[in-house]
């Protein structure tokens, strides 16, 4: 198998603002394996606030050697491979392992989705987010969010926000919406006070309210919280899971934190197994990545693979969401094609 990646930048078409960053561009890596006549595509992210850097990832790919493997049905061992040349590099090896398993559905002749058994009729929905910002950023980002069911809202330390623009929102829209603080709340003070607001507006779910750091905090919001809470940037691995899986109520699980379809299909068993609800997420991504994840959709309760929307040159297509709903496309492999 011959590999070749390159960088590239994504382009939003507004600016995107959560707890901890405002930003217009997200960095990532294409990467492109051939096989035979096919090629499978994938791709790494590196939003500002992950430790993982572009730079030091694009080395790390070029140092892979995998015309050492004879073909893409060799996942196991080559994931043996990498985690050898180095530990870390997660969204590098996501771009692979996504690219991989495009290159099995796509050898098969089958989208991944019916490839790994995961194929389901039952409508996946998907979530809208809403990232901080005035309240006329509020009302553009409703309108756009028009044929969506379900929002996920981004809010941040500053209460008196938090409460005006959720009170905003309420009198705007009767849609069912969960938050994502983004570790953005100081204490666990400001955080029951924003879980009992939040639970009298009705909300679905909380995400990561406090920082990865106020560990025992969070067993005591759990128990105090009468609203699940998901834990997002507290979990990366599986080995997070068996740590702290007493600690939440559910895991937002995406590809470019636990390294692609394997591992996110790896973590979503054990999380399952015990007990915690199962949310799929994304960064800002193109429909590259969006697209694979949406190939294990079924697995999850909660969906949230709208990071491809804000992305102005987005170079593959992939998914479209109709009605707020994923609409699969019958592509073979992860299910998008480069532009
Ligand atoms: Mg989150």
């Amino acid at each position: 198998m011959k590999l070749t990646c390159y960088p590239f930048d994504l382009l939003f078409s507004e600016v995107f603002a959560v707890s901890s960053n405002a930003r217009t561009s997200t960095e990532v890596i294409y990467v492109e394996l051939t096989y035979k006549n096919f090629t499978g595509y994938g791709e790494a992210s590196f939003p500002p606030y992950m430790k993982e850097k572009r730079n030091l990832n694009l080395a790390f790919l070029k140092k892979l050697d995998l015309t050492r493997f004879e073909s893409p049905f060799e996942i196991k061992n080559i994931w043996e491979y990498m985690d050898q040349m180095s530990a870390g590099y997660l969204p590098a090896k996501c771009a692979i392992d996504i690219a991989l398993h495009d290159l099995l559905g796509k050898i098969a002749g089958l989208p991944l989705n019916k490839q790994l058994g995961l194929y389901s009729n039952k409508p996946i929905e998907t979530t809208f987010t809403i990232g901080i910002g005035n309240s006329e950023f509020i009302e553009r980002q409703l309108h756009k969010s028009a044929p969506f069911k379900k929002l996920k809202i981004k809010l941040g330390a500053d209460l008196i926000y938090n409460k005006i623009t959720i009170e905003h929102l309420k009198s705007k829209t009767t849609k069912p919406f969960g938050v994502d603080f983004n570790q953005g709340l100081a204490n666990k003070e400001d955080a029951i006070e924003m879980i009992t607001f939040l639970n009298s507006m009705g909300v679905l779910y909380i995400e990561q309210p406090l920082p990865e750091s106020l560990l025992d905090n969070f067993l005591w919001l759990k128990d105090q919280s009468p609203i699940p809470i998901f834990g997002d940037e507290s979990f990366q691995t599986a080995a997070d899971i068996i740590r702290l899986h007493t600690y939440f109520d559910g895991i937002n699980i995406k590809l470019m934190k636990c390294g692609g379809i394997s591992k996110a299909l790896e973590m979503a068993s054990i999380a399952k197994n015990l007990g915690l609800k199962l949310m799929l997420g994304c960064m800002a991504e193109s429909s590259c990545a969006v697209t694979a994840a949406s190939q294990i959709a079924s697995l999850f309760d909660e969906v949230d693979l709208d990071g491809n929307l804000i992305v102005a040159n987005d170079p593959f297509t992939g998914i479209q969401i109709i009605d707020g709903i994923i609409s699969a496309n019958e592509l073979n492999g992860c299910g998008f094609v480069k532009n």
